[in-house]
């Protein structure tokens, strides 16, 4: 764990040999995707987008308002076990141990810098930040406007101040802006133990970006929550990437994998950075799933990223899961707002 607002070098590795990939940390204190094959597409592949957008148009998108909600069922209290709330896109409340662990809590309006343009919310929050049950732990996955929204992180810097934020490297001088005052930042594999919960950040093939002028001067990760008795990986943004099966192996074995499933098409622009529905189910398995824990499909059906059709991303995670031949019952394909528990 580095103290709070300082670059510490690579983190602790996990003690299974040495990496075979180059470092996520760049030149000039900008971070990087350490695998081959992972360049993003610059602008010139955004103009290409663009237009071909326009030539071809975009596969239509249901009704507004075609997703089911869902009143969370939030476990009280100091109550042991482990439930899962999914509060829409990657917002997920996480109680364990009688902790309760806000992930990626994006409950905005609008997933932009201004609030009259850029995508605009489908679904309301499964929960208000003003109906949340008190919040001990937030974690951050990068820096995006669908994951870090100012308004949300002001609102839970208020009524929860002495929650603890973990946040991946380069995130804290951010985050504090907004008024939030105890705060961790993590390089990947670093763990953060206090109390009965430990958390690790976990590699994630993603970039970062709020301004033009701060591309990747901030890192991206996942995370993983664990007690005594449960496991919950959450892999923030990401594209499919080589270390899904050493985050099993190292931190496993999970009893919730909450893996991105939407925000993929076109696939020849998207594949570096957010995985398919068919490739989270590669990562479940990769992650260790093939024989124990759910999958919690997140990065759905709530903000309209990218050219895929809102309701497609669900339909084709089933397909994939039943393809592999999995148990219906570990797919957790929840309601925005419906809670999930183990035990
Ligand atoms: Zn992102
Ligand atoms: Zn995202």
């Amino acid at each position: 764990m580095t103290p709070t607002g300082v670059h510490g070098g690579a983190g602790p590795r996990p003690d299974d040999g040495a990496s075979s990939f180059s470092s996520h940390h760049g030149p000039r204190g900008r971070f990087r995707n350490p695998w081959p094959g992972t360049e993003l597409r610059g602008f010139a592949g955004l103009l290409r987008w663009g237009i071909q957008r326009r030539l071809r148009g975009v596969p239509p998108d249901p009704p507004v308002d075609s997703f089911p909600r869902a009143l969370p069922a939030f476990l009280p209290p100091g109550r042991a076990g482990l439930a899962v709330t999914w509060l829409g896109h990657a917002a997920t409340l996480i109680q364990i141990a009688g902790r309760n662990v806000l992930a990626d809590p994006m409950l905005g309006q609008c997933a932009s810098p201004v609030s009259f343009a850029g995508p605009r919310r489908w679904v309301p929050p499964g929960a208000a930040v003003e109906e949340l049950p008190d919040v001990h732990l937030i974690l951050l996955s990068h820096n995006h406007y669908d994951h870090l929204d100012a308004g949300s992180v002001r609102a839970l810097a208020r009524r929860f101040p002495s929650a603890e934020w973990c946040v991946p490297l380069g995130l804290a001088t951010t985050v504090r802006a907004l008024g939030v005052e105890r705060i961790r930042e993590c390089d990947w594999w670093e763990k953060h133990g206090g109390g009965s919960l430990t958390v690790a950040a976990t590699p994630a093939q993603h970039f970062s970006s709020r301004t033009p002028f701060d591309r990747n001067r901030s890192l991206w990760c996942g995370w993983v929550v664990t007690s005594a008795r449960h496991r919950v990986f959450f892999a923030g943004d990401t594209g499919y990437h080589p270390e899904f099966a050493k985050i099993g192996r190292s931190l496993g074995p999970f009893d919730v994998q909450l893996l991105p499933i939407g925000a993929y098409e076109p696939r020849w622009f998207m594949r570096p950075v957010h995985m398919d529905p068919e490739e989270a189910v590669r990562a479940f398995l990769d992650a260790g799933g093939r024989d124990r824990g759910a999958l919690l499909p997140v990065h759905w059906g709530t903000f309209k990223l990218t050219d895929e059709p809102m309701d497609e991303p669900p339909r084709r995670v089933r397909a994939a899961w039943e393809a592999e031949r999995l148990p219906a019952e570990r797919l957790w394909l929840l309601r925005h707002g419906e809670t999930r528990g183990v035990d």
